[in-house]
């Protein structure tokens, strides 16, 4: 495959403090081909230590989730300052996750990703719409309206590469995944809102079920350069498989 790729492992709050590091060991097993490029996501705490068992390798890790401001009276939180610390080089932003069971706002997106780029740290912007959503036909309004709150008025730093992940809610974990066409259809929209706001098109992922048996049909479609994958990558055999399948 010509196209650069990205494959970014969001291991979500699966694994405890013993087991992420134990993955992370076990990823760095595995082959992967040249043209892609591998993030690692682990909850906060494992971090610091996976940070020490990456270094040196072409892996690098990213952070589930940051907050805007850099210190503070804000309990719980975590800044992007400490992510940087540890050696984070990616952060996700607007995860669904976030944004349906943390009720994380456009508005709480926006913030972040400006921190994170006063940082030179890359965020990972993720978009979808929820089932409830598509069934009433609202994809194109509820997606440009994530895009255009993240993206409007935005002075976007020449050393930093915008990467968008396309998750339909609906598939995010369900076993459910997005028809490669219609992932391919909405990525095309994505591209075309970001050129008109940041000047330049995003890496497109398309997140949600990703597994070996389907990565391929992604893969192939032109606005698709990788994927944010969940469940097959919190376990060493579903990962290696996965991107056995780049070959
Ligand atoms: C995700 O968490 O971003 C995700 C896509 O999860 P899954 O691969 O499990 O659907």
């Amino acid at each position: 495959m010509d196209k650069k790729l990205y494959f970014f492992a969001n291991w979500k709050m699966y694994l405890g403090a013993k087991d992420s590091t134990n993955l992370a060991k076990e990823y760095l097993n595995i082959e992967y081909p040249e043209n892609c490029k591998v993030a690692v996501f682990p909850s906060a705490f494992a971090v610091p230590e996976i940070a020490k068992i990456l270094k040196g390798s072409e892996l690098e890790l990213g952070a589930q989730n940051t907050y805007w401001a850099d210190k503070g009276g804000y309990t719980g939180e975590i800044s992007a300052v400490t992510y940087k610390e540890m050696g984070c080089t990616y952060a996700l932003v607007g995860h669904a996750e976030r944004r349906h069971i943390f009720h994380e706002s456009n508005h709480d997106v926006r913030l972040k990703i400006e921190a994170l780029l006063q940082l030179g740290i890359t965020p990972v912007l993720c978009v979808g719409e929820t089932g409830e959503e598509r069934k009433k036909n609202q994809i194109e309004e509820v997606l440009e309206a994530q895009i255009r709150s993240a993206f409007m008025d935005l002075s976007w730093p020449e050393d930093i590469t915008p990467i968008v992940a396309y998750e339909p809610v609906w598939a995010i974990g369900t076993g459910e995944s997005c028809d490669a066409k219609e992932a391919e259809r909405i990525s095309d929209l994505i591209s075309s809102w970001s050129e008109e706001l940041i000047g330049q098109e995003p890496v497109i992922l398309y997140g949600g079920s990703v597994r070996g048996e389907n990565i391929s049909g992604y893969l192939a479609e032109e606005h698709i350069s990788g994927a944010l994958v969940g469940g097959a990558s919190a376990k060493a055999e579903s990962w290696s498989e996965l991107i056995g399948c780049l070959e």
